[in-house]
């Protein structure tokens, strides 16, 4: 069912991006990048690919540790471990390589990394490609939600991929990221003394559905439970073309049947959830919270950068360097409040506007 709220698993539950799930599925490079905004439906097409692939997937949702501050090796390891129960019940003969690991302890399908043993993330990978070679398979390690990593402290995890990326030639990454931007900053793909730098990376862009195809989706979505479609139009126009809030008015106008009621609860719901995004985005970020705050707000029906820099100059009284300007317009075009549209400044969507119009 289209309109079914969680992450798609199987492709007769997802509308289109069949490109999309081969891409994934082809694993035509080491690493695969799958990119977009938040709902665009990152989760879902990586989760049907890995469905249709013969191959054992470790499967790591970073998003867990979104409340994190902070994390160690340790995070990482007990993550590593959980997300290896299912692939070894797929693959069981799996179990006897991974016991053969430094610090872990395998009972039944539970898997128990040791924090103590630096050493076991590589050998844990190292055995699963150990595993494909013999098996003629590849293993996938799938992380969603990669930048979250970038929290990881005191242990090099770019390090380890590069390595991975150029000795274990059956083992293959899937990351996804809300936005080119946050996971290049993770990756350090612009960095020249970055152990990644220079690595060609496969890279899977998930654009919002156009109007048309909003349409198709919603038409489809209300026939599956027999209802009347509504005038998609409107709902684009009203919540845009993200997946995840065009299910979430499907599946709202499919229980209450009316157009507008639904649109309203849709707005409603999203508008919350993005200021609650917004307000994660400006922990720690103190000092620049006020001016994030003015230059959302000035530029939710699109903005010029001067009239930006304006905005906040005028909120504090005072002349504020372009540097700086130009810093937080970065950071907000990284983390999708905000894209560049020629020379103009915009929220993304329909639904991130709503969210900062005063
Ligand atoms: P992301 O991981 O990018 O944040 P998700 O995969 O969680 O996005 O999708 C957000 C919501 O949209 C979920 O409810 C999901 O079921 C729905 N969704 C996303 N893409 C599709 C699609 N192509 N067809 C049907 N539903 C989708
Ligand atoms: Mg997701």
């Amino acid at each position: 069912m289209y309109f079914d709220p969680r992450p798609k698993t199987s492709r007769e539950d997802l509308f289109d991006r069949e490109e999309e799930v081969e891409r994934i599925k082809a694993l035509r490079a080491p690493i695969t990048l799958v990119l977009g905004l938040r709902r665009a439906g990152k989760s879902s097409v990586i989760l049907v690919a890995a469905s249709e692939m013969p191959h054992p997937v470790v499967y790591i949702d970073a998003r867990r540790f979104e409340a994190e501050p902070y994390l160690t090796f340790k995070h990482v390891a007990e993550a590593l471990g959980e997300a290896l129960a299912q692939p070894m019940r797929r693959f069981p003969k799996l179990r006897e390589y991974l016991k053969n690991v430094n610090g872990i302890s395998v009972a039944g399908f539970e898997v128990k990394i040791s924090w103590r043993e630096r050493g076991s993330l590589v050998e844990v990978l190292e055995w699963l490609n150990r595993w494909a070679e013999e098996n003629g398979r590849k293993a996938v390690v799938v992380i969603d939600e990669a930048q979250e990593l970038t929290k990881l402290k005191g242990y090099n995890l770019l390090k380890l991929l590069a390595y991975s990326y150029d000795n274990l030639r059956n083992v293959y990454y899937v990351m996804s990221g809300s936005k080119m931007g946050l996971l290049k900053k993770f990756l350090k793909l612009e960095d020249a003394g970055s152990p990644l730098y220079g690595r060609y990376m496969e890279v899977v862009e998930l654009r919002p559905f156009t109007l048309e195809e909003a349409k198709r989706f919603l038409e489809e979505g209300c026939r599956q439970y027999g209802v009347p479609p509504p005038d998609a139009e409107k709902v684009y126009r009203a919540v845009g073309g993200l997946p995840g809030w065009l299910t979430y008015f499907g599946y709202t106008y499919v229980s209450v049947r009316d157009e507008e009621e639904s649109i309203r609860q849709t707005v409603s719901y999203a508008v919350d959830l993005i200021k609650q995004e917004f307000a994660h985005f400006l922990e720690g970020k103190w000092a620049a919270e006020k001016r994030y705050r003015v230059i959302m707000e000035a530029a939710a029906e699109c903005a010029a950068w001067s009239e930006l820099k304006r905005a906040v100059e005028a909120s504090e009284g005072r002349r504020i360097n372009d540097a700086e300007i130009t810093r937080l317009l970065k950071n907000l075009v990284d983390y999708g409040f905000l894209e560049k549209r020629g020379d103009l400044y915009c929220p993304p969507d329909p639904l991130i506007a709503a969210a900062f119009r005063k």
